[in-house]
């Protein structure tokens, strides 16, 4: 025990010092850092600025096996100007794609204190505007522009730096960041806790605290690297971005001009898309679907994340009853199924968000009053068709993931979700999950069965496919989106989907999707079997 009050009393000693170094100590940090990029004074002197350079990304939660390895998405050029009197960016990308299809989207976002403009596809995922626009272009939603004036900002290290040194009554204390057990002294500064090296005083990381669909509380960090002098002012000149440590983006400047003539049209928008243009969202943006999305080029930009708000009439997510207690979830850029059983109910897919799923509880409490929903049926593991699990679980319900999927989602159902915007915090860490290896019945008291079916195919590994005997309906995502016309030739998803109903001896009607709507099982069949 007095070893232990010893133990207390050096913690507290220490507790104290740290508290001592206080604000004055973070200043000095602060301080610190800008004098080693060139000093205050050299980098108010920056008016303007322009960079080039490459990036390549990786996407985490679209990974082939559950928690294996990370899709390599894109390896893309981009060249950057900023006027730092206006506050006016631009970035004009030439983003080359591997992932989910190899495609090239060149396009341009210019971002101001007041709007965000797209000039240009960027995502498979059109928003109304955009599909409307000739030349496409669209004005962003209030998520991205804050999503993009938040990495600009984090990016923009001579900028980020001199506006901590100019406002000292934002700056406040953070617990040191440590990497690879080196301990970093860091600050915080509206939302960023930026560590710096030190040795060298220069800043180190940026990082902030996010929330992540999948994993939860996350950190999200900018690296700042190989630090080069141009004309008195130093540059980080490679930069690696991490979440949870893992590296998702690597990039590099290969070109550098500071105080360079810029033209000021190339901040300048259509008027037609500056009409309506959103301001910047505040409170909850969630950062992380903005981001991660673009990284594999399908972000829909919207002010829903589930729906385009700028559709006819608003958009919105609905339930469509496509057989006898059987609800198809759509509106939205995602679907999910949710069948009425005797007793309670079965949710096939939790896509996009917990804000998402929170609108199918809501809206099946008020349609099967006292029917609580049991099992959760994922078919597969990839984060835009999971990212609303959580919202499911809260009624006690069972988790059911195909084959080799179990490990990966007890990890992320033990995840801390404190930042969660859509829940309250909660213990998911002993939700019941269960493995199909092969296939799975839930039956109810009434005989009414769902089946599910592990099934072979080219998207993910541990795919299950639904199955509604009664309803003769199959639930399939990502490898047929049934509703729009099916391709000239069959695909490996399609073919899978065909050898999954044969090797289960099925004899479906139709089939509806984790994305589309529904469709016959037919003219699927007769399409592969040519
Ligand atoms: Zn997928």
């Amino acid at each position: 025990m007095k070893r232990l009050a010893a133990l207390f009393s050096v913690l507290a000693l220490l507790a104290l010092l740290s508290c001592a170094t206080g604000p004055s100590g973070d200043q000095e940090l602060v301080k610190r850092a800008v004098d080693a990029m060139g000093g205050a004074d050299a980098l108010a002197a920056i008016k303007t600025i322009s960079a080039k350079g490459t990036v390549k990304q990786w996407e985490p939660e679209q990974s082939d096996v559950p928690g294996g390895e990370m899709r390599f998405a894109n390896e893309s050029s981009w060249d950057f100007v900023g006027d730092r009197t206006t506050r006016a960016a631009r970035i004009d990308w030439e983003k080359r794609f591997v992932y989910p299809s190899p495609r090239t989207f060149t396009f341009s976002e210019i971002v101001t204190p007041e709007a965000g403009y797209v000039i240009g596809v960027d995502a498979n995922s059109r928003n109304a505007q955009s599909l409307q626009s000739n030349p496409p272009a669209h004005s962003m939603s209030s998520l991205r522009l804050a999503t993009t004036q938040r990495e600009t900002l984090r990016a923009s290290t001579t900028s980020l730096l001199l506006a901590m040194r100019n406002n000292p009554e934002r700056v406040s204390p953070a617990a040191d960041i440590v990497v690879g057990g080196r301990s970093y002294p860091a600050v915080s500064y509206q939302g960023f806790v930026v560590a710096f090296d030190p040795q060298t005083g220069l800043p180190d990381r940026v990082r902030t605290l996010d929330y992540d669909s999948v994993w939860g509380d996350v950190n999200y960090d900018l690296t700042l690297e190989q630090w080069r002098d141009f004309g008195g002012v130093k540059i980080p000149m490679h930069r690696k971005t991490e979440l949870n440590g893992r590296v998702i983006a690597e990039t590099a400047f290969t070109d550098l001009r500071i105080n360079p003539p810029v033209d000021s049209a190339r901040f300048e928008v259509p008027a037609t898309i500056r009409a309506g243009a959103a301001k910047p969202a505040t409170g909850n943006v969630p950062y992380q679907w903005v981001i991660r999305r673009q990284i594999i080029g399908i972000y829909m930009d919207s002010e829903n994340v589930s729906y385009d708000t700028r559709a006819a009439g608003g958009g919105g997510l609905r339930l469509q009853e496509i057989a006898p207690g059987v609800h198809h979830v759509v509106g939205g850029t995602h679907n999910s199924l949710l069948v009425e059983m005797s007793d309670y109910l079965v949710v096939l897919d939790a896509p996009v968000s917990d804000a998402q799923s929170n609108w199918v509880v809501n809206a099946a409490r008020s349609r099967f009053p006292g029917k609580p929903i049991r099992w959760v049926v994922l078919t597969h593991h990839h984060m835009d068709h999971t990212g609303g699990v959580r919202g499911y679980l809260t009624d006690g319900a069972t988790l059911v993931v195909g084959q080799g999927a179990a490990a990966h989602f007890r990890r992320v159902l033990a995840a801390p979700t404190t930042r969660n915007p859509d829940l309250t915090v909660r213990d998911f860490s002993r939700v019941p999950i269960m493995e199909v290896p092969e296939s799975h019945v839930i039956t109810d008291s009434r005989g009414r069965q769902i089946m599910v079916y592990l099934m072979d195919n080219p998207h993910a590994k541990g795919m299950l496919m639904g199955w509604i005997p009664d309803a003769k309906l199959g639930f399939v995502t990502d490898i047929w989106s049934p509703g729009p016309p099916l391709p000239p030739k069959p695909n490996p998803g399609l073919v899978a989907v065909v050898n999954a109903v044969k090797k289960a001896g099925l004899q479906p009607a139709r089939f509806a999707g984790g994305h589309g709507s529904s469709a016959d099982y037919a003219s699927l069949e007769k399409l592969v079997g040519q």
